[in-house]
C-alpha cells in the first residue's frame, strides 16, 4: 500500500508504526503479505485509482465518530479485493503509545491494525469484544495491536478454508460483512468499514484506571 504524506504527523514514526500494524497479519502466512511504501501523492479522497492508498483525510466527511475508514473495491464475480484505501480521522487524539492519564488518546498502532484487517477482507466481528476486528475501540485501549484467536481463524478461514471452531452466527448482523468470515460481503462495490469510538469514562470504568 502507499503512504500519502501523514499530514500532522511525524513521517518516520507514523511509518514505523504502520509498519507495527501490519506485522501480526503479515506473520499469519495465511493472506497476501502487506507491503508499504512512501508516495509524495497527496490523496484526500477514496478512489479506484490503481493505488492503494492510506493517507489522513484532510476533511472528515463521515460521521465524527469513526476513526478511520477502510474503503475496498471488489470484484464481485470472483469475490476478489481489486483495490483498498485507508482514510484515517485527523479529529481525535491520536498517539503512538497509550498515556497515563488522558482519556481522550486514541493507540495509531491498534486503528491501523484493525483497518489491516478489513483491507484483507475481514469484517468487524461483533461478537469477539477481544478481537483486533472487533468494531469498536476506547481510549486508553491497545489490545488490538496483536491478533487474537477469532482474528487469526478468520484470516484463514478466508484464505485456506479452515472450519471456525466458533462459528459466526449467519443471521447476526456484522456491519461491512454478510454473516461472518465465511460470506463476507463483497458484493458491495464500495464498502466502507469503519472503527467507532468507544469513549471511556473514567468514572464509569473503576477496574481500568492505569
Ligand atoms: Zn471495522
Amino acid at each position: 500500500m502507499q503512504v500519502s504524506p501523514p499530514n500532522g504527523f511525524e513521517k518516520g514514526k507514523f511509518l514505523e508504526m504502520l509498519e507495527a500494524a501490519i506485522a501480526p497479519w503479515n506473520v499469519t502466512g495465511a493472506g497476501p503479505v502487506i507491503e508499504l511504501s512512501e508516495t509524495d501523492v497527496e490523496v484526500t479522497t477514496p478512489a479506484f485509482d490503481g493505488m492503494n492508498s492510506i493517507f489522513i483525510h484532510p476533511n472528515w466527511e463521515w460521521d465524527p465518530g469513526l476513526l478511520a475508514l477502510t474503503f475496498t473495491h471488489v470484484d464481485k464475480a470472483s469475490q476478489t479485493i481489486l483495490e483498498a484505501d485507508i482514510a484515517l480521522n485527523p479529529d481525535h487524539n491520536w498517539v503512538y503509545e497509550i498515556p497515563e492519564d488522558d482519556a481522550t488518546a486514541f493507540d495509531l498502532q491498534s486503528a491501523f491494525a484493525h483497518e489491516f484487517g478489513h483491507v484483507l477482507g475481514i469484517p468487524d466481528l461483533k461478537e469477539f469484544p477481544d478481537a483486533t476486528m472487533f468494531g469498536e475501540i476506547q481510549s486508553f485501549e491497545d489490545k488490538k495491536r496483536d491478533l487474537n484467536v477469532s482474528d487469526e481463524e478468520c484470516m484463514r478461514s478466508l484464505y485456506e478454508g479452515k472450519e471456525l471452531t466458533e462459528p459466526f452466527d449467519p443471521n447476526a448482523d456484522y456491519s461491512g460483512g454478510g454473516g461472518g468470515c465465511q460470506s463476507t460481503d463483497l458484493a458491495t462495490p464500495l464498502a466502507s468499514l469503519g472503527l467507532l469510538v468507544l469513549l471511556r469514562r473514567k468514572r464509569s470504568t473503576p477496574h481500568t484506571h492505569r
